[in-house]
C-alpha cells in the first residue's frame, strides 16, 4: 500500500510524484509510493501545530513515559527495522541491527540529556526566587540522510518530542521504509495523533516543508544541502537550525609499534558502511619512508581482503553503495583524482554483479595537484605521505570540514599535540574515526555543521531557556535618586 503522508495519526497515499527505491544489492523494489504534495505538507504542519497546544503542556514525566514505551516498541521490532534499512540502502544486516539497537538506546540517553541540559532550576533570592525552565520551539521539521535512515532522524525526533515540540519528518527518499515502522512504534507507545507526522518524498516535498510555517529545522545530510538550507533561512533568526553535515576526515598514522593494528584502524575508519558514514576517514597521512610504506601495503592488503556481498549474505563486511549512481560517482571521483596526479594503489571498481557494488580503493595523492576538499561518500582512501608530524597536522587541518579525525600512535606527546591542534569535533586515538559514543555530543566545526552538535547535546537545540525572577507580592521599588 502506498503510504505517502502520515498526518494526525492516519496514513494516506501521497498526491505528489510517484517514486520508488530499489535495493542496490538485489535490484528489487524496496519501497514505492507517491510523494506528499505541498498541500499535504502544509496539512502535516497544521496538524503538528494543533497537537502541540496539548503536547507541550503535558508534564515532562508524561512525555517521558510515552518515549520509554516507544523504546520498548522499537526493541520488539528491531529485526524488522534492520531488514527494512538493509533492503533500502544495502548495508550489511549486522550493521542495520546495530542501528536498530542505537535507536532504542538513544531514548534513555535523550531522557538523561533532557534532565541535565534542559531541566529546571530554582534559587531562593532576597525578593523571592529565581527560576529557570525550558520551552518548546513549536513544529520541528526533521530531514534524514539515507545512511542511517532510522537512527539519525530518531536522534532529532526523540529529543524534540521530549522537549514538547511536535514534528514533521521527511525521511530520505533513498531509504524511506523504516519511517513506517517508526510510526507503528509511536502508535504502540500511545503518542497522540498529530505529534509526529511524516511526509515522504524527494526535493519537492523537502522544499515545501522548508516553506511551511515551521519553528525549526533539524537536518542531517550533506554540506551542500545544509548550506542551501542555511541560505534559505537567512534573515530568519527566529527559526532554529540544527545542521549536521559531512566531513573530509583525516587520520594520521605515526610510528605505532603494531603496523597491522594501524592498518586495521585505517581500513575500518574508511570502509565501514562501504564508506557511507559521515565520520569515515577519507584522507590518511603517513610519514615518508619504510614505516609508511609498510602501513600502506597493509592497508591495500585489507582493501583486497574485505568480504563484499548482499546485505543478507553471511559474514560480509561491506554491502553495496546506496545506488548505481553512487557507485558510478565514486568511480568518477577516483578518475578525477588520477587525472590530478594521484596514483591508484588499489582501484575502487564497480563489481560485475552490478547494482551499487564497488570494491574498496586506495589512491596515493601525495603528488597530485588541486585535490578538491570534497567528501566522497564511498570506500576510497586518499594517502598523503608527509615529511614530519607538524606537516601531517597542518595538512589534516587544511579542510573546510571538521567532523572527525584520528591519530594512530603509541606516543603520548604526539597525542597531546594532535588533541590540541587537530580541528575535529570527534577526535579519536588508536580507534577508528567512525566510532562515536551516543552519550557524547556529535558534530564538528567548519562546513560540518552550524555548531549545534547532536546526540547528547540535541537537548540544547530542542528548547529555549526562560529565566524568571519571582516575587509573590508587588512591593515598592527603591534606588538611589529614585522618587520615594
Ligand atoms: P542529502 O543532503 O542529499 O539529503 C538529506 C535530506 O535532505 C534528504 O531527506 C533529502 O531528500 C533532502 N534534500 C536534499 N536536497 C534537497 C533540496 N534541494 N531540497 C529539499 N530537500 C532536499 O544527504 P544524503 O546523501 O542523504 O546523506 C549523506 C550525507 O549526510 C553525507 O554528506 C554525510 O556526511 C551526511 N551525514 C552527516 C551526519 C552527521 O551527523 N554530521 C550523519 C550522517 C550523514
Amino acid at each position: 500500500m502506498a503510504k505517502g503522508a502520515y498526518i494526525s495519526g492516519k496514513w494516506t497515499p501521497g498526491d505528489g510524484d510517484w517514486f520508488e527505491k530499489t535495493c542496490p544489492a538485489t535490484g528489487e523494489t524496496s519501497w514505492e509510493g507517491q510523494a506528499a504534495s505541498p498541500s499535504q505538507v502544509n496539512d502535516a504542519v497544521e496538524a503538528a501545530q494543533k497537537a502541540g497546544k496539548h503536547w507541550r503542556h503535558l508534564p515532562q514525566n508524561d512525555r517521558t513515559k510515552i518515549l520509554e514505551a516507544y523504546a520498548d516498541a522499537i526493541g520488539e521490532r528491531a529485526d524488522r527495522i534492520a531488514e527494512a534499512i538493509s533492503r533500502d540502502m544495502g548495508k550489511a544486516l549486522w550493521e542495520s541491527k546495530g542501528e536498530a539497537g542505537a535507536m532504542r538506546g538513544k531514548i534513555a540517553i535523550s531522557i538523561q540529556a533532557q534532565i541535565e541540559r534542559a531541566g529546571g532550576r530554582h534559587d531562593d533570592t532576597a525578593f523571592g526566587s529565581a527560576h529557570l525552565t525550558h520551552r518548546a520551539h513549536g513544529v520541528m521539521a526533521v530531514f534524514g540522510p539515507f545512511n542511517f535512515p532510522g537512527h539519525l532522524p530518531n536522534g532529532h525526533i526523540v529529543p524534540a518530542l521530549l522537549a514538547g515540540n511536535t514534528v514533521v519528518f521527511k525521511p530520505s527518499e533513498l531509504a524511506p521504509a523504516v519511517a513506517e515502522i517508526m510510526v507503528e512504534c509511536f502508535e504502540a507507545a500511545g503518542l497522540p495523533p498529530g505529534v509526529l507526522n511524516v511526509v515522504h518524498g524527494g526535493r519537492p516535498t523537502g522544499a515545501a516543508l522548508l516553506d511551511a510555517d515551521i519553528s525549526g529545522l533539524l537536518f542531517t545530510g550533506s554540506a551542500g544541502t545544509g548550506t542551501a538550507f542555511h541560505r534559505h533561512f537567512a534573515g530568519r533568526p527566529e527559526v532554529i537550525l540544527a545542521l549536521e553535515m559531512g566531513g573530509n576526515n583525516p587520520l594520521i598514522i605515526w610510528d605505532p609499534a603494531d603496523i597491522d593494528a594501524a592498518a586495521d584502524i585505517a581500513a575500518q575508519s574508511a570502509y565501514l558502511t562501504t564508506g557511507q558514514r559521515c565520520s569515515c576517514a577519507r584522507r590518511v597521512f603517513l610519514p615518508e619512508g619504510k614505516f609508511g610504506d609498510s602501513v600502506v601495503e597493509a592497508i591495500v592488503e585489507r582493501a583486497r581482503g574485505l568480504k563484499i556481498g548482499g546485505w543478507d549474505e553471511d559474514d560480509i563486511f561491506m554491502g553495496p553503495l546506496v545506488s548505481e549512481q553512487a557507485a558510478q560517482a565514486a568511480v568518477d571521483f577516483q578518475t578525477m583524482l588520477s587525472k590530478a596526479g594521484g596514483k591508484p594503489l588499489r582501484r575502487l571498481k564497480r563489481l560485475d554483479r552490478g547494482g551499487g557494488f564497488v570494491s574498496a580503493g586506495v589512491i596515493d595523492v601525495t603528488d597530485a595537484s588541486n585535490v578538491p576538499d570534497e567528501e566522497l561518500f564511498g570506500p576510497l582512501i586518499q594517502v598523503h605521505r608527509v615529511k614530519d608530524f607538524d606537516t601531517a597536522i597542518a595538512r589534516a587541518n587544511d579542510s573546510r570540514f571538521g567532523l572527525s579525525g584520528g591519530l594512530v600512535s603509541d606516543d603520548d606527546a604526539l597525542w597531546l599535540q594532535a588533541h590540541n591542534d587537530l580541528r575535529a569535533g570527534i577526535l579519536n586515538r588508536n580507534r577508528p574515526t567512525a566510532g562515536a559514543a551516543g552519550n557524547m555530543p556529535f558534530g564538528g566545526p567548519g562546513l560540518s555543521g552550524n555548531f549545534r552538535p547532536g546526540a547528547y547535546y540535541a537537548a540544547d537545540y530542542c528548547a529555549w531557556p526562560q529565566a524568571s525572577q519571582v516575587s509573590d507580592k508587588a512591593v515598592r521599588m527603591s534606588a538611589a535618586g529614585f522618587p520615594k
